[in-house]
Formats: structure tokens, C-alpha cells, sequence
């Protein structure tokens, strides 16, 4: 495996890639990875002859006071686990050759950036739309692969993908767990023995929801509030939002007649937990 630093070498071997009529796959992280990203890496592998991991604490991406300066990092052991997994090419850029002093231009999708995550970060799916702009630019990737655990990151990515006409298929993979039925995180790492017990009642919750649409006749505010009650019974969790919404418009459902997508941000301390689920009546 070849571990790249620059730009241009990356687009050198992307080009040299395409020349050869090789297909390029492709999976963006902010690295610390886990068992969620080596899932999406295999995924590709089988749809790829060459396989490019990227991993970059994207800075566009986190608002002032959160947790950039804190995210986790672990270049070695992300080496290690590509290598095991046989990627081709991790790409880790430095940030100042990502982002040249004095950019002017940023990718944002209106409306869907604006709603449940975006209400509550502020500019943060420009920061995601822009890097994964770039990104697309340099790795030139015939499929690129997201994870279901961030579901309105995997639509606003769709729907940019749709809008500005880039020539790559967007798959978008089921979310991987932990025993306890946690969606893995690179943030999961945060919690305390006592939080990550209370945060078991978010899996609960999903699968409170699922439960109430499967005995029929739910409206959305009955599964909302089924979802919400284990959630709320655990001092140290607060709940941010936790919608029942269209799942590509992210607007709230008025009534339960086809596929829903619940999805939620709970804190926990100072710690961000995002999970979703899909519910079909
Ligand atoms: P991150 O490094 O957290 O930005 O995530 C990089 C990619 O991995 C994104 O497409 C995420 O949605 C995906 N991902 C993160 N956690 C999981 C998980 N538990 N299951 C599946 N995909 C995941």
C-alpha cells in the first residue's frame, strides 16, 4: 500500500488508474478507523480494481467549539488496518495542501444542509460538501461509498452528486454495531463506562420505533414519542432532535403511509451521537 501525501501525486495515480481502464473506488473518512469504515472498504473492494481510503480531519467541517482539536487520530494504526484490508491507496493530505490559503469557493446544498444536523451546526454540510467536492476532484473515483450511520450526510452527498453532474455512483452502506447495539463511532471512544451504558438506549429507541410502526396505525408523533421515552429516561442523555422524516426531502412526515427515516443526535456529555433507522408501515 502507498501512503500519499500531495494532491498531485494523488491525481497522478487516479489518472494513471483511469488509463489503464482500471476502476477506481473510493471511501472518504476522517480515519480512526473502525470496523464501520473496514465494512465499506471491503464493500468497494469487491466493486474495484483499485481501492483509495482518504483520512482527514476535515477542519471546514466542525463549528468553533467543537471537537476538532479532540477528534481522534491514529495515522498508524489507520495504516495498519489498510494494509490489512488490502487497500491500494491511503491518502492523508496535509491540510494546507487540501486547502491553499485564501479559498473563495464552497459547495453547499440548500435546504437539506439547513434541517436537523445543519440546524444545529451551523455550516457544517458546506464544510462536508466541499471537502467531498475536492476530494472527488483528486481521487476521480468510479464508485464512492458512504455509511448509513451519517443519513443526511449520505443524501446532501447524493443530492450534490445529482446537482453538479459528477460521473460517480454514490453507494451507501448499512450502519455496523457494536454488540450492545451502539452504532460504531470514532467518537464512541469519549464516553465513560456509565455513558456508554446509557447510551444503549438509543439502539432501544430504534428499535421502540420500528416496533410501534410493525403493530400498524402509528402516526408519526406515536413513534416519535416511543422512540423518545427510552432515550429520555437516562439522565445522562439529551436529546437534540429525533424527527420522523421523508428520506430525501428530510422533512417531517405527516402521515406513516410509506418509508420513513427516524433519525436522531443525542448528547451525552460532551459527546455527539447520531443514529438512524428506516420504518415501513
Ligand atoms: P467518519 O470517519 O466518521 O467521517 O466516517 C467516514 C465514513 O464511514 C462515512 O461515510 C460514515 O457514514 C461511515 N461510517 C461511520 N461509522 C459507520 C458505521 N458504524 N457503520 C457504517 N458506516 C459508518
Amino acid at each position: 500500500m502507498e501512503i500519499v501525501r500531495r494532491v498531485h501525486s494523488m491525481k497522478e495515480i487516479a489518472d494513471r488508474a483511469r488509463g489503464r481502464g482500471l476502476r477506481i473506488g473510493f471511501v472518504p473518512t476522517m480515519g480512526s478507523l473502525h470496523e464501520g469504515h473496514l465494512t465499506l472498504i471491503r464493500k468497494t473492494d469487491e466493486l474495484a480494481d483499485v481501492v483509495v481510503v482518504s483520512s482527514f480531519v476535515n477542519p471546514a467541517q466542525f463549528g468553533p467549539g467543537e471537537d476538532f482539536e479532540r477528534y481522534p487520530r491514529d495515522p498508524t494504526g489507520d495504516a495498519d488496518l489498510c494494509v490489512a484490508e488490502g487497500v491500494d491507496y491511503l491518502f492523508a493530505p496535509d491540510p494546507e495542501n487540501l486547502y491553499p490559503p485564501g479559498p473563495r469557493t464552497f459547495v453547499e446544498v440548500e435546504g437539506l444542509s439547513a434541517r436537523l444536523e445543519g440546524a444545529s451546526r451551523p455550516g457544517h454540510f458546506r464544510g462536508v460538501t466541499t471537502i467531498v467536492s475536492k476530494l472527488l476532484q483528486v481521487v476521480r473515483p468510479h464508485v464512492v461509498t458512504f455509511g448509513a450511520k451519517d443519513a443526511q450526510q449520505a443524501i446532501v452527498v447524493k443530492r450534490m452528486v445529482v446537482d453538479l453532474m459528477f460521473d460517480v455512483e454514490v453507494l451507501v452502506l448499512p450502519t455496523v454495531r457494536d454488540d450492545d447495539g451502539l452504532a460504531l463511532s470514532s467518537r464512541n471512544r469519549y464516553l465513560s463506562p456509565e455513558q456508554r451504558t446509557a447510551a444503549q438506549a438509543i439502539p432501544r429507541a430504534l428499535e421502540a420505533a420500528r416496533q410501534r410502526v410493525t403493530e400498524g396505525g402509528a402516526t408519526p408523533e406515536e413513534v416519535v414519542a416511543a422512540a423518545r421515552a427510552p432515550i429520555e429516561a437516562q439522565e445522562l442523555l439529551q436529546i437534540d432532535y429525533l424527527e420522523l422524516v421523508d428520506g430525501e426531502t428530510l422533512e417531517p412526515v405527516e402521515t406513516l403511509d410509506g418509508e420513513a427515516l427516524l433519525v436522531l443526535a443525542v448528547d451525552c456529555g460532551e459527546t455527539r451521537l447520531l443514529d438512524n433507522t428506516t420504518v415501513r408501515p
